[in-house]
């Protein structure tokens, strides 16, 4: 493609030979498992993830990220996984800063000590605790860029900076963001994993996950991957492919509706906080304001009637589907306490921040006024 930088042309026209493959402006779906040999070349195999759909969409989600590299996966899960287990052998540490999603906890808390790794959770806003949870054994650090549900921001150059300091191998998850607004290479991490099950596909119909990086790197996990087995079909790739060339588009809107949404919620007296990182009582806003250029699609926020209203208002809002999972052009919202956090204990939950009564919502493109016109009358105005 053209020399094109900006991120807008770069999620159309990413990964694309030029001229077209058999003239298609869109590129085919190669569904097929294995290639011919050519004269001094290497396999081409649908399981080593460098079959031609594939390595289109790699490379146009490399360039999203701004990032050498890029490998698909068979979903978030094996994504984070296949990234972590390129890095850590039996016995070497990871530096965990913050909270995570459900599954990479217990990944990290549960079955990495099956594994071998040993696992140091500290504040990502405390680099005293970095320090001190430094071992001679220690390879990585791992951090998400927004968390779930509270959608904290950490201190993420510093963190990338205390890992290039040690020599430590610097891996982030930037699923809430996307890379329309936040691109981790650019302040230092070594590893971007994300679940393009999410926002990166948008549509709510497909299970991925991609990891960017230097070549070098992306070549390790791509080895692990083979192993492993965790590459992403053809097909799945070509939807992926498809629903990344609106992203910008996609993401800015929900990031719109985000905003008008938390005001409109910050404002209701039946509503007793929010949480968004856009709004100025989010104890994380300035430092978003700093990193990201949006602050997505994501709030939670408790009613002021606690769990009776918080169910009540679940049953009736009309436009957005009580449901897990987030990103999607539709709005859907859940209970974290029932769902993304349910293994805790409600002590552990409570320690969190996170009550029976917090709702979490994942702003779809729908029109704002729209979404605030079922909140009034859901919450009887
Ligand atoms: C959903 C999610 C994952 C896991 O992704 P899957 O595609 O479901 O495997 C990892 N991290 C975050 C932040 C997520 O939201």
């Amino acid at each position: 493609m053209s020399d094109a930088t900006r991120f807008e042309t770069l999620a159309v026209h990413g990964g694309e030979p030029r001229p077209a493959r058999d003239r298609s402006v869109v590129f085919p779906i190669y569904q097929g498992t294995v290639y011919e040999i050519e004269p001094g070349g290497g396999v081409d195999y649908i399981r080593y993830s460098n079959t031609p759909t594939q390595t289109y969409v790699q490379d146009k989600l490399a360039a999203l990220e701004g990032a050498e590299a890029a490998v698909v996966t068979a979903s978030g899960m094996a994504a984070i996984a296949t990234a972590l287990s390129s890095v850590l052998g039996g016995g070497d540490r990871l530096i965990v800063a913050g909270n995570l999603y459900g599954g990479t906890h217990a990944l990290l808390a549960e079955e990495a000590r099956r594994i071998g790794w040993g696992v140091d959770f500290v504040d990502a806003d405390d680099p005293a605790a970095w320090e001190a949870a430094l071992r001679p054994e220690t390879k990585a650090v791992y951090v998400e860029s927004i968390t779930n549900p509270l959608v904290r921001v950490g201190d993420l150059a510093g963190l990338a900076r205390f890992a290039r300091e040690h020599g430590l191998t610097s891996i982030i998850d930037n699923t809430f963001p996307t890379p329309v607004l936040f691109r981790p290479h650019t302040v230092g991490y070594d590893l971007v994993c994300h679940s393009a099950t999410k926002a990166l596909n948008g549509h709510s119909d497909l299970v991925a996950g991609v990891v960017t990086g230097s070549a070098e790197r992306i070549e390790r996990v791509r080895h692990q991957l083979m192993l492993f087995g965790g590459s992403l079909d053809p097909n799945a790739a070509f939807l992926l492919s498809r629903g990344l060339k609106t992203l910008a588009l996609r993401v800015r809107a929900q990031n719109e509706n985000a905003l008008a949404l938390a005001r409109f919620l910050e404002e209701h007296e039946a509503i007793a906080d929010v949480h968004y990182p856009g709004l100025a009582s989010h104890p994380d806003h300035e430092r978003a304001a700093a990193l990201f250029d949006g602050f997505g699609s994501m709030l939670a926020f408790r009613p002021a009637g606690g769990l009776d209203a918080a169910e009540r208002l679940l049953r009736t809002l009309r436009i957005p589907y009580p449901a897990a999972s987030l990103g999607g052009v539709e709005s859907l919202m859940t209970r974290p306490a029932i769902s993304s956090h349910a293994k805790m204990t409600a002590e552990e939950r409570a320690a969190a921040g996170i009550g029976d009564d917090l709702i979490r919502f994942s702003t779809g493109i729908e029109a704002a006024e729209d979404l605030i016109a079922d909140f009034a009358q859901a919450l009887g105005d």
